[in-house]
């Protein structure tokens, strides 16, 4: 499998996995939420029908009849509702303006039992296939022969004189019962209209999921990817930096094992050459691992204050014969007072070395390089300023990568790995710091290094 192959299937995977999670999270809190929304609309369903019904019974209490026989009365009483067994008026009652006071008068059903269960009275409009004896039970839920839902409450009904009776000489603790009822269908309706909401509106949610999931991953996957290519330039330069001067020391190798005799004086130069060689693979593997290591931040050593006017004095000092060999005047400006950056010191040293290295290296005879040191607020400033070849300004934002040189055959004769200012930037990476370049072409160039003081020493 190509690692173009790899990852496409890795952000498959991802967004399967995200669409999957997301979904799932997606469908429970729809579900919750619909759980939610019927349960509010049935516990305020069922608080209007106790409501009513609280109201009704309040006000039928005082006024009921305590007679066996109470049609006659209830007539009286109530004479907008049906009584069983007579002809019933079926215009608006006064009871149905009670309960329809409150909703529309077909929604509610009214009826009035006696103590036994018998069916006394009943509102005109209640639904019909209701049974004619009564469920005591409190709250019951019903459907009627042509699918309607109905639900219905039931309490018991004292009369001021039945509890005078009762007391005395009835077993019977109640007057009888009314029960409210109502028809669910716009409750049943109103349920349905969320399912569709939910119907249509899940598969919408999930389809803008799927399509989001997999944007996501494209942007996860871009990091990773770049860095895997990253990787993958990273090891083909690396293999190619080590085959030339490897190829090289190999033929030289071969050339002296076929010396004749007769050219005996020849091997010591050519053992200069597969030094020399040598050298340069070990110097660009010593480089490679000190990067690898910096980068993967390996070193147990902790960050210790390091004193920068210490660095750049002996910096100085040791790169002055190389800067007299190469006819450059090398000079440095560092302050009296002492400035000191918490880091590791041997690194420290090794970039400032890296940045005059490259000075004196790409600086002709007969030019300057000045090194020098400040601090501003709390920041030290590191600048390496050299009046050498300079780099085109295209160039400068690539002279950090690794083993990228502005000019190979120039690089190489300096001895360059091209990993000088990669190992620079490392360093200061993990120190925190910034690193900047100003350069003309022929002019110079500037490279400033910005490391945080360390305050406790200033
Ligand atoms: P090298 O080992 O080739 O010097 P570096 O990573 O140190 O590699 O530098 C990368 C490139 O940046 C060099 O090839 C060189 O062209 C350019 N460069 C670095 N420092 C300077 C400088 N002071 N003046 C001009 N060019 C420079």
């Amino acid at each position: 499998m190509n690692s173009h192959q790899l990852f496409r299937r890795s952000r498959i995977r991802l967004a399967l996995w995200y669409a999957g999670v997301m979904g799932v999270i997606l469908s429970l809190s729809g579900f919750g939420m619909y759980r939610a929304l019927v349960q509010a609309n049935w516990a305020a369903l069922e608080r209007e029908i106790e409501s009513i019904a609280g109201t009704l019974h309040d006000s039928l209490e005082p006024i009921l009849p305590a007679s066996e026989d109470p049609t006659a009365i209830l007539q009286q009483i109530l004479p907008e509702l049906c009584l069983v067994g007579q002809p019933c008026n079926t215009n608006p009652t006064l009871i149905q303006r009670h309960t329809t006071g409150i909703s529309d008068r077909n929604t509610y059903y009214i009826r009035l039992f006696d103590h036994q269960g018998k069916l006394l009275a009943f509102s005109p409009n209640q639904a019909s296939h209701l049974t004619q004896t009564l469920n005591p039970a409190t709250w019951q839920t019903w459907r009627s022969a042509d699918g309607i839902r109905y639900h219905q409450f039931t309490t018991i009904l004292h009369s001021a004189n039945t509890h005078h009776v009762t007391a005395k000489t009835s077993s019977h603790p109640s007057w009888g019962y009314i029960q409210i009822g109502r028809t669910l269908e716009p409750f049943d309706a109103e349920v349905r209209r969320v399912q569709w909401i939910f119907a249509i509106g899940f598969p919408l949610a999930l389809g803008l999921v799927a399509v989001s999931s997999w944007w996501l991953s494209g942007l996860a996957m871009q990091p990773i990817y770049q860095s895997y290519q990253q990787q993958q330039q990273f090891t083909a330069n690396a293999a190619h930096e080590l085959r030339s001067p490897l190829a090289s020391l190999l033929a030289t190798v071969e050339a002296i094992l076929r010396v004749q005799p007769s050219n005996q004086q020849d091997i010591p130069t050519m053992l200069q050459t597969v030094e020399r060689q040598g050298r340069r693979l070990s110097h660009l593997i010593a480089d490679l691992l000190l990067l690898s290591s910096i980068e993967q931040n390996t070193s147990s050593e902790q960050f210790k204050p390091c004193c920068l006017n210490d660095l750049i004095s002996d910096l100085s000092e040791e790169f002055l014969e190389l800067a007299v060999a190469s006819d450059i005047k090398l000079s440095s400006h560092i302050p009296a007072h002492l400035i000191y950056v918490l880091g590791h010191e041997q690194q420290l040293y090794r970039l400032v070395s890296n940045l005059i290295a490259n000075a004196i290296h790409y600086t002709p005879s007969g030019g300057c390089i000045n090194i020098s040191l400040e601090q501003r607020d709390r920041t030290s400033f590191i600048t390496v300023k050299d009046t050498g070849i300079g780099i085109p300004p295209t160039e400068q934002p690539r002279i950090f990568e690794r083993f990228y040189r502005v000019d190979s055959a120039r690089s190489c004769k300096t001895g360059g790995t091209g990993l000088g200012l990669a190992i620079v930037q490392a360093i200061t990476q993990v120190h925190g710091g910034k690193l900047s370049v100003e350069s003309q072409l022929d002019q110079g160039s500037t490279f400033t290094l910005q490391l945080a003081a360390h305050p406790l020493q200033m």
